[in-house]
């Protein structure tokens, strides 16, 4: 049977076993030479097309794997390499743009869309000249073919690349346009060399944010000019993480070949499907999620299907992931402890390509086609779907009632109210000298804490040695003056795997590995189920510190939002139904902590801000309720007990009234490498609470001088009075050494000292 129905955007490359990420650190690290990680990559490459094509996928990509990042391949294919690094060649000077070198500075690194895969930002200036280098594409072309597969090319749409670049030189990056356009024409004709006939994907996920007219017309030019390059290639332009209504209807009238948008993240594209008919275009239908880590709904998803089909001819139709399943661990297969129940319900990206095919066929063609396999796979898929409706171990009555029953959902008093009676009792001074939480995690600590895990460690033996960092953290930050202290967070591994590893509700997989960026991964732990709080999970450190001290131990917690947006989230809820789960076992644990004396907590919400949504209409609905939640989490501190949030970065000025909305009465954020600048907004527009903007760069090993630091808190004064500014570093100091961390913060409280004497 010929079939073209099922179409795969993108695949992971890292390996199920993270193989690429060790031979690239072998290779950094000089054990090995390069034609090792060359070697590693052609394996994967080859083992990754061979999963897809054992399962039935149509349409597999090349130049989808990377040795860092795509973005960074397809500022090579332009030949966009800032002067820094003109000078150097092949590997090096890949490897060089990544990372940096003795002599240059790496290119700067960002969030992809709302993902947490970061690109390299490639810098481009009126002056480069652009040419084309198709290498890499053709290299894996080639390698592909031979390996037996008939592939489709990926590279980044133009308007794509133009929009996440920055200008070296300032400027708008479009005016680069007429010099970036004409390479990629190059390269469609080098393309068209490689086949009678090709298929193209043209990742274009710019087009799903609310983009101004400037760029919404240059599309039509783009893809009529691309189009009419050769006959041979048929482009396919693929969206996704969002719908691209606006653009769509502007690439219906260009004679590209297929559109590729995401049912999953982007509904709306549903609401333009009768356009599509009108057109002759294929579409790429993303309909099995290529974010998440559970099983598709086949009931959902075929009448997704059905109401697509019965306006488009199913000639027209091929289903595909919703986006690259790079955003999904790699494969099931390694998770040999994972509780059986719940391990029925997920499917990472090797399980998805053969939902994807048999979903296409299932849909495209009829029940009647598939095999007996498939029609196993199916039943399972329906015995998963009613089981996660039923189960127990996701559905909690008590914690539902309790949800509902909310209605105590702000603190009492107002902030005014509040902070007079907290200055009084709390008696901290103007400047006062505080840290985000964490000290460094030796490897002392580390070892403790994994043969604790592994059962090498009595619980009695691993709580002496947490007690003991935490006392030489306590003496340090007495003997430093610093004014409030912390524990230090020996006993976290991370700020989100510590508190979901004590909800009820959260999972934890063995090997759920996704890129992050270059050769690093995360493990996200992910949110199956109803969560709740058995029993106190930070009472015990906090109250144990604090007995070590007269002064003032800060309790140390995750935001809702926090532990929401860098966990993989339940699909049967909304994901503002969950965060106001979380935030209720939040209020729990605020409650005891006031209770057991804890005077202040800091409720940390370092990724409120990744939680945004790409369409400007969708931050409303978004900001309510995460604002919302973040209120219920510290609704039940006391007027005297002060609550402290923190935010891992300093460009507040779009979201300042949200984060003043969030009533937290102090709030420390990363401004060490911006000086004052960012800190402008919280004066202009009359913020009212109190500020502890970081006054050294913890990314950083450099110690920071005293004078260097003087200067920068006079910087903050001539924005905000010293009765609102706190000082403290951008961020926790868990990643740096010890030898690095007690100087700088002795020169932080020294520098406060004299700063303190001048005014
Ligand atoms: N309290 C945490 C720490 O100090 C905050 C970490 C973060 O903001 N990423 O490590
Ligand atoms: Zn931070």
């Amino acid at each position: 049977m010929s079939k073209n129905s099922s179409y795969v955007v993108g695949f992971p490359r890292i390996g199920e076993q993270r193989e690429l990420k060790k031979a690239l650190e072998k290779f950094w690290s000089k054990q090995c030479d390069f034609s090792e990680v060359k070697s590693v990559a052609l394996e994967l490459k080859q083992r990754h097309w061979a999963y897809q094509k054992d399962a039935g996928v149509d349409f597999i990509s090349t130049n989808d794997f990377s040795l860092y990042d795509n973005m960074l391949d397809m500022a090579i294919t332009l030949n966009a390499v800032p002067k820094r690094f003109q000078e150097l060649k092949s590997e090096e000077l890949y490897f060089s743009m990544a990372r940096g070198n003795k002599n240059s500075v790496a290119m700067e690194m960002t969030k992809w869309f709302n993902t947490n895969y970061h690109y390299i930002v490639p810098e481009l200036s009126l002056e480069d000249e652009y040419n084309l280098d198709a290498s890499k594409i053709v290299e894996e072309y080639k390698e592909a073919k031979e390996f037996g597969i008939k592939p489709k090319i990926n590279i980044i749409g133009p308007l794509t690349f133009l929009g996440l670049s920055k200008r070296s030189d300032g400027g708008d990056v479009y005016e680069l346009y007429s010099k970036i356009l004409p390479v990629y024409k190059a390269l469609l004709k080098e393309i068209a060399t490689l086949d009678t006939e090709v298929t193209l994907q043209i990742d274009e996920p710019i087009l799903v944010k609310d983009l101004d007219v400037k760029v919404l017309s240059l599309l039509k030019p783009t893809y009529d000019a691309l189009s009419k390059v050769s006959s041979n290639i048929n482009i396919a332009v693929v969206t996704y993480f969002e719908h691209s209504n606006e653009a769509t209807k502007i690439l219906l009238n260009t004679p590209i070949w297929a559109l590729g948008l995401d049912f999953i993240y982007g509904e709306e594209n549903s609401e333009i499907l009768e356009f599509t008919a009108l057109s002759d275009k294929v579409l790429l239908a993303g309909v099995v999620d290529g974010r998440n880590i559970w099983k598709n709904d086949f009931q959902t998803t075929a009448s997704l299907v059905k109401n697509i089909t019965t306006l488009l001819p199913k000639e027209r139709v091929i289903l595909s992931t919703s986006c690259s399943l790079l955003h999904t661990p790699f494969s099931l297969k390694y998770e040999e402890k994972m509780d059986s129940e719940i391990k029925e319900w997920l499917a990472y990206g090797v399980e998805k390509l053969s939902e994807l095919s048999l979903l296409a066929q299932l849909t495209l063609e009829g029940e009647a086609s598939l095999s007996e396999e498939q029609k196993r796979e199916l039943e399972l898929n329906k015995r998963a779907s009613e089981s996660r409706k039923t189960s127990t171990l996701i559905h909690d009555k008590n914690l539902q009632k309790k949800v509902e029953e909310i209605t105590k959902t702000v603190r009492d008093g107002t902030y005014e109210e509040r902070i007079k009676i907290q200055k009084r009792q709390l008696g901290y001074a103007d400047l006062a000298t505080t840290t985000i939480g964490s000290f460094p995690q030796t490897q002392e600590v580390r070892q403790a804490r994994r043969d604790f895990k592994s059962g090498l460690l009595s619980i009695e033996a691993y709580t002496k040695k947490m007690q003991e960092y935490i006392d030489e953290c306590v003496a340090f930050q007495e003997e430093c003056g610093l004014e409030i202290l912390v524990h230090g967070e020996p006993e976290r591994n991370d700020m989100v795997e510590y508190f979901g590893e004590q909800l009820k509700g959260y999972g934890f997989s063995q090997n759920g590995w996704v890129q992050s960026y270059g050769s690093r991964c995360v493990k996200p732990p992910f949110i199956y189920g109803d969560i709740s709080r058995p029993k106190p999970m930070t009472v015990a450190w906090s109250t144990y510190a604090q007995s070590k001290t007269d002064k003032i131990m800060k309790g140390m917690l995750t935001g809702p939002v926090t532990l929401l947006n860098w966990s993989f989230v339940r699909d049967d809820m909304p994901r503002g139904d969950v965060s106001k789960q979380i935030a209720l076992a939040i209020r729990d644990e605020v409650d005891d902590l006031q209770n057991t004396g804890i005077k202040m907590i800091q409720v940390d919400e370092a990724a409120f801000k990744e939680g945004y949504p790409l369409r400007e209409s969708k931050i409303a609905a978004y900001e309510e309720w995460a604002v919302r939640d973040f209120k219920i989490a510290v609704s039940a501190a006391k007027v005297e007990t002060q609550i402290h949030t923190h935010m891992c970065y300093s460009e507040f000025n779009d979201i300042i009234r949200t984060i003043e909305a969030m009533d937290a009465d102090v709030i420390s954020i990363e401004t060490a490498r911006s000086g004052n600048e960012l800190l402008k907004i919280f004066a202009e527009v009359g913020y009212k609470q109190e500020v502890g903007p970081g006054v050294y760069d913890i990314h950083s090993p450099r110690v920071p001088s005293v004078e260097e630091m003087v200067q920068q808190i006079e910087a903050l004064l001539e924005v905000l009075p010293k009765e609102q500014l706190w000082i403290n570093p951008d961020c926790g100091l868990k990643t740096r050494k010890w030898e690095e961390v007690k100087p700088s913060l002795i020169n932080m409280v020294t520098a406060v000292h004299t700063v303190r004497n001048k005014i």
